[in-house]
Parts: structure tokens; C-alpha cells; sequence
């Protein structure tokens, strides 16, 4: 089924009905706000799992994750109360939107920008690449409330802004046709343009000015969903090459047998593992509250990184029939390039690493 979806690049509606009725929309939103309560540990293997079978599913949930966890940690009682119950049944999905068309890695050059106006925000500005941009009914939105701020994340604040999910023009808001992407098809990417949208002053996430930092925060659960899934395409491409490397015949005998294909599957399956316990580690440490900006950013890096190896190994392992569309491996190998870019690409992991490591490992004088 998602082979046939992915190829037409059609939204999975069942299959979200599906996954509202098995309640992972409200996997950790707290008890008392009608979710399940579990922690990101669980919600990283079950991105890992969603991500074996189809990643889009696990980009469906992930803008949504990261919402519920900015209102956890940041939102007032009013606004948990207004938002979680609907999130957790999945009846309101949510969005997150910071890159512009002139800033993605360099967010604090965002233009978007909202004046106070009374008892509410007057948002005007173009955001880009907003997953899940359609059909959310709520959108964490980054801009700036103060744009002449220095330096300028002082001036940045989150807003959380309330539309009508699939409507592509809503009261100063127009989300033009959806961005055609190489890969991750079925969930929409799309831009968001705001022509004097009133967002009430409600809205806004713990005060202004905070914006930045709540968001550094909660992008580490995003690099920790991107983690998972790039552990969930790696597996799967990995079982699809050492099935098949069972299978296919060459100068007379499988070619599992010959050992340039076994060092080839020796490197995945060690890759692999390697990937599955840093995604464990970071996962672990998010959970707990700590910062984790380090364990987040080391395994975001290295478990995209690993899985694109193991994705084009995979490929070579099919030979021509890893080209064909028949087989997934074509669609994992469009995949897996999305997550060296999403949630900050590998160069910018790899800047937080080396600031997190110098900082640890301080020489005094
Ligand atoms: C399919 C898809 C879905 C997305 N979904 C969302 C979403 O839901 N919400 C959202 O807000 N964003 C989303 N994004 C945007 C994504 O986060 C950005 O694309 C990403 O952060 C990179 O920004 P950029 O594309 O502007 O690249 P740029 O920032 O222009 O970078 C271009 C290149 O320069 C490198 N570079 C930039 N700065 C440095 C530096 N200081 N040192 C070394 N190298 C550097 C980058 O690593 C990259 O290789 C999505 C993107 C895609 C493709």
C-alpha cells in the first residue's frame, strides 16, 4: 500500500485514521490531557518502526510531537487545556514553521514578522518548507516581534496560530500548491504566506522574546524523530539487501556468497547498530529532561549520515533491480537524502557538536 501511495504521492488518509485510532497522535501528551503519557524514548522506536515501512508516517507525526512538546514545557494551563485534548485523539494535527525562503540554517535572519496590535498579533511574512503545512489546524509559528533586536533571537517569539486544516486560503493566510520533492512523498510541503493574519495575543508561547530558545529546545526532539527514522529506513533497507542477496545468482552461486557483497552487508549491519544505540542514548537523555543538545546533534548527524551509506549499499546490492521502481529500495534511496537537511543539515550538527565538545572540554587561561 505505501509503495502505491509514495508513487502517486496521495496522502494516507486510512492509514492516519489508522494510526488516530491506535491513539499515536496523543502517544506523549500527558494523561490528564487524554494522551497516553510515554516518554520519547517510546516515541523514538515507534518512528523507528513507522519509518521500516513508509517515513512520510513518521513526518506526519513529527511537526505534531514537537508542538505538543513546546506546549508541555512552555505553554500556559489555558493554552494545554485549549490544544492537548484535540492533539492527543489526532482530531488537531499540528504544524512547525521556521524556514523562509532567505533563511533555513541561519534562523535568526527569519523576516516574518508580527506587530502587536491591542488584544492580538498583525503576522505578515512568507514561510517555506512548512511539513504537514495543509492539513494542520495549528501552526508553531517562529517570527519576529522585534526585529530590530541585537542580537536578533531577543526579538524572536512563538506563535501559535489556528486555521482551517486543507483550506489553502484562510483569513490572511495562503498556502500555495503544495512543493514537488524528489522524495518523501505523501506528506505535503508547503509554503505559508501571511498578508496581515491576526493571531491573538494568546497565543503567543511563554513571552516574547523566547521564541529562539523554546525552539532550540524542541528541535531536539525533532533531531530525535530524524535520528529514528533514519534508524527505520536503514533497517528496512537492509533487510531488503540481505533477503536479496540470498536470492540472486551470479557466476553460479548466491551472491552472499561472494565477499565483496558480505563485506558490503558486514559495514550495514555494523553501521547499523552503531546508529541504533546512539538514536537509544540521545533518546534516553531527551526523556529525562536534560538538555541534549550534543547526544541529539551526534546522533542526528551520524544516523542520517549512516543511513545514506547503507541506503546506496543497498542500491548495489540490487544491482539494476535496485534502480527499478519495483523494487522499495528506489523509493528509500529518494528518502533518505531529505534527512541530512531536515531539522539542520549534517554541517550544522556538526558546528553543535564541536561548540558542545569545546565548551565540555574548556582549556582555562
Ligand atoms: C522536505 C523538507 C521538509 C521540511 N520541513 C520543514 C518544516 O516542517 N519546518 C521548517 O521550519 N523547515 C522545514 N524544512 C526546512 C529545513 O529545515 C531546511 O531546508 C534546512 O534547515 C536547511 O536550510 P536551507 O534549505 O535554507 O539551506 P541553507 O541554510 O541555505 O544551507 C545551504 C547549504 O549551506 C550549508 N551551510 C549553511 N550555513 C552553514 C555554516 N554556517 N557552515 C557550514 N555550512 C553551512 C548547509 O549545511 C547546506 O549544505 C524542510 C525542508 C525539506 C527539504
Amino acid at each position: 500500500m505505501a509503495e502505491e501511495l509514495e508513487h502517486r504521492d496521495e496522502y494516507p488518509e486510512k492509514i492516519v485514521e489508522g494510526m488516530k485510532e491506535l491513539g499515536l497522535f496523543g502517544l506523549t501528551v500527558p494523561e490528564e490531557f487524554g494522551g497516553a503519557g510515554l516518554d520519547l524514548l517510546t516515541y523514538a522506536l515507534v518512528g523507528v518502526e513507522l519509518s521500516r515501512g513508509w517515513m512520510s508516517l513518521s513526518g506526519i507525526l513529527n511537526t505534531h510531537f514537537m508542538a505538543v512538546y513546546l506546549l508541555k514545557q512552555h505553554g500556559s494551563d489555558e493554552q494545554k487545556q485549549r490544544w492537548l485534548p484535540r492533539m492527543a485523539t489526532g482530531e488537531l494535527r499540528a504544524a512547525l514553521s521556521m524556514s523562509e525562503p532567505g533563511a533555513g540554517s541561519d534562523v535568526q535572519s527569519i523576516q516574518c514578522r508580527a506587530d502587536r496590535d491591542g488584544n492580538h498579533y498583525v503576522v505578515d511574512g512568507t514561510k517555506m518548507w512548512v511539513t504537514n503545512g495543509l492539513r494542520a489546524g495549528l501552526v508553531v509559528l517562529l517570527c519576529k516581534t522585534d526585529p530590530s533586536a541585537d542580537p536578533p533571537y531577543r526579538g524572536m517569539s512563538l506563535l501559535f496560530v489556528e486555521k482551517e486544516p486543507g483550506e489553502r486560503s484562510f483569513e490572511g493566510i495562503t498556502i500555495p500548491p503544495n512543493i514537488e520533492k524528489m522524495g518523501y512523498h505523501g506528506v505535503e510541503t508547503t509554503e505559508l504566506v501571511f498578508e496581515d493574519h491576526r493571531v491573538p495575543a494568546a497565543n503567543l508561547l511563554g513571552n516574547e522574546g523566547e521564541g529562539f530558545r523554546q525552539v532550540m529546545d524542541g528541535i531536539e526532539v525533532g533531531r530525535v524523530n530524524v535520528a529514528a527514522r533514519a534508524v527505520g529506513l536503514a533497517t528496512r533497507a537492509f533487510e531488503e539487501a540481505i533477503r536479496y542477496a540470498q536470492e540472486r545468482k551470479a557466476f553460479g552461486k548466491p551472491i552472499a556468497q561472494h565477499q565483496m557483497i558480505q563485506e558490503k552487508l558486514a559495514d550495514m549491519g555494523t553501521k547499523l547498530e552503531a546508529a541504533r544505540l546512539m538514536l537509544l542514548q540521545a533518546a534516553k537523555k531527551k526523556s529525562a529532561g536534560v538538555r541534549s543538545d550534543l547526544e541529539a546533534g551526534m546522533a542526528k548527524y551520524f544516523c542520517t549520515e549512516a543511513c545514506h551509506e547503507i541506503v546506496t549499499e543497498a542500491l548495489r546490492v540490487h544491482g539494476g533491480y535496485g534502480y527499478s521502481a519495483e523494487y522499495p529500495i528506489e523509493r528509500l534511496y529518494r528518502d533518505a537524502p531529505f534527512l541530512l537537511i531536515g531539522e539542520g543539515t549534517s554541517e550544522i550538527q556538526k558546528l553543535v557538536i564541536a561548540r558542545q565538545l569545546l565548551e565540555r572540554h574548556k582549556v582555562e587561561g
